[in-house]
């Protein structure tokens, strides 16, 4: 079974927002599994301290690399990946997700204060990833991002697996936008075509509206979607390992 097991100085915040709705329920049937190891508990004061001032001065405190490889040794590898929530990471893509959702799982250290001594990175193998360009207070939240979008991709999580296909980046492209009833909504329409019944001209539509938003939002996909060469659909849905 796909888990995921995170190192964390709060074992409390889990599975938190991951137990709701479809994720929680494919918990509940066995599609993926969840634990927790307290960082703290390797520890080797009274204190239980993890962290030390960092090297050369500055403010803050860093965690222990000898602490982590102790935490990090209690866990099962089981071939899964390490990875370690820092802004400093090679940011996390849908491709990455779909990599991530077809293997035995993941392992996630989620950092806290300054950050973390960064031999542990190379000590253990750990893969750097960040959820984006902004500094968060601890890698809770962001561990809780990458498991959510892997999680629902593992077949059975979500009800319907055709949505998946269409979503934004599946393609390379964002999602076009969505509507549903009322029809009018304080003066605007749902564009006419989407209520046409006009199968054909509803995925050109769609295609179109697409392409003009991720042109228009998002400069460096429309770059990449362009050099990638004509998508057939579908084609980057899993890639393989
Ligand atoms: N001093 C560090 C930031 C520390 S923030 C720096 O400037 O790079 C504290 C912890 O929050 C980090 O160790 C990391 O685990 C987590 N975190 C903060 N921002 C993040 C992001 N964008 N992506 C993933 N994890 C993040």
């Amino acid at each position: 079974m796909w888990r995921a097991t995170i190192l964390t100085l709060y074992p409390e915040l889990f599975p938190g927002p991951l137990d709701a709705s479809v994720l929680g329920r494919g918990r509940a049937e066995g599609h993926w599994a969840l634990d927790t190891v307290n960082i703290r508990d390797f520890s080797d004061n009274k204190y239980g301290s993890v962290d030390d001032t960092p090297a050369g001065g500055g403010a803050g405190l860093v965690m222990r690399a000898d602490i982590l490889a102790k935490a990090i040794d209690s866990v099962p590898r089981d071939d899964r990946p390490i990875v370690c929530l820092t802004p400093r990471g090679r940011p996390f893509t849908q491709t990455r997700a779909h990599e991530i959702a077809s293997g035995p799982g993941l392992i996630a250290l989620c950092g806290r204060f300054e950050g973390i001594d960064e031999r542990i990175f190379a000590a253990r193998e750990v893969e750097e990833v960040s959820i984006g360009d902004f500094v968060l207070a601890g890698g809770e939240i962001a561990a809780m991002a990458m498991i959510e979008a892997c999680v629902r991709l593992i077949p059975g999580v979500l009800g319907s697996a055709s949505s998946l296909g269409e979503e934004s980046f599946e393609g390379g492209l964002l999602e076009y936008p969505q509507y549903t009833r009322p029809r009018e909504f304080e003066g605007r329409a749902i564009p006419d075509v989407l209520t046409s019944g006009d199968h054909q001209k509803i995925a050109e539509w769609r295609r179109e509206e697409a392409e003009k938003t991720t042109r228009t939002r998002r400069p460096d996909l429309w770059e990449r979607f362009l050099s990638n060469g004509p998508i057939r659909r579908g084609k980057n849905k899993e890639p393989k390992r």
